[in-house]
């Protein structure tokens, strides 16, 4: 709390009384809190990736470039970080741009079911891979609703990837488009690791991530959901989460449905 006193003069200058201002700045201080530890965040993201790369670089320049299979390792490991790097540099970039209004929307009338079936296509083969089976119960029903089509699909796309990444062989995704009240929703449903209790609400945070050794493995900036859940909020939208630990999650899109 911030506190003020004022004297509260008359005409002869003669004190008549105080004033007092009583200021609540709980909100102010839990931004300022907030963003420090954004910028920590993004400090700590990004001097990770760079030390590995600097020191792999420093170890190929003090001789290990002679072993040609040392030198092929190594410079792989350096090309994948910065990768890493510059998907986070996207990531950021990209939710800055949401958070000061910049993003454009190309708003249209667009059918939902063939974004699900187009996200769904191209994570097929990521799924084959870990022998997950992604079944899509169509219905015949064309869901449309007003939305920026690209911006949708890279939201259906991110839940979709996060499902194959935190599911093991053998599990299975499923995913539905179905009406509720005045939405349309889109479930991703998965038979994977799950998410603690105590995470699921925080896990649209930015940089939150419930195992950060796994996310970064597989390549991830933890700003998905974030990003995630802006693009939902920019088109009227919201998303939901459920999860039991050892039996899977479940994500759900609610969009305003134009019917
Ligand atoms: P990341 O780049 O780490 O995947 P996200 O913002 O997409 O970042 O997700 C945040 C965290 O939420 C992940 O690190 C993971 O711990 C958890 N998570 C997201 N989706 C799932 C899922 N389908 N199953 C289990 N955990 C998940």
């Amino acid at each position: 709390v911030n506190l003020c006193f004022a004297p509260y003069l008359d005409q002869n200058k003669n004190i008549m009384g105080s004033i007092c201002v009583i200021q609540d700045i709980t909100k102010h201080k839990k931004l300022e809190e907030m963003q420090k530890e954004f910028v920590a965040n993004v400090s700590h993201e990004l001097r990770t990736p760079l030390t590995t790369i600097k020191s792999y670089a420093e170890t190929l320049l003090n001789g290990a470039v002679d072993d040609r299979q040392i030198a092929l390792d190594f410079l792989n490991v350096i090309n994948y970080e910065s990768d890493r790097m510059t998907a986070l540099v996207q990531d950021l970039l990209e939710l800055s741009r949401l958070d000061n209004k910049q993003t454009k929307f190309s708003m249209q009338c667009i059918n939902l079911s063939h974004i699900v079936e187009s996200s769904i296509s191209k994570f097929q083969i990521h799924a084959k891979k870990k022998q997950q089976e992604m079944v899509y119960n169509k219905t015949d029903n064309d869901y449309k609703i007003i939305g920026d089509a690209n911006r949708i699909e890279q939201v259906i796309k991110n839940i979709i990837s996060n499902a194959v990444k935190y599911s093991n062989e053998g599990d299975s995704i499923t995913i539905n488009v179905y009406e509720e009240s005045s939405y349309v929703v889109v479930m991703i449903e998965d038979t994977g690791m799950g998410i603690p209790n105590e995470d699921l609400t925080r896990i649209f945070d930015r940089f939150y991530r419930v195992d950060k050794a796994r996310s970064r493995a597989m390549g991830g900036t933890g700003l998905g959901l974030a990003i995630a859940k802006e693009i939902m909020d920019c088109h009227g939208g919201h998303i939901n989460v459920t999860s039991e630990v050892g039996v899977g999650t479940c994500f759900y899109l609610y969009f305003p449905y134009e019917a």
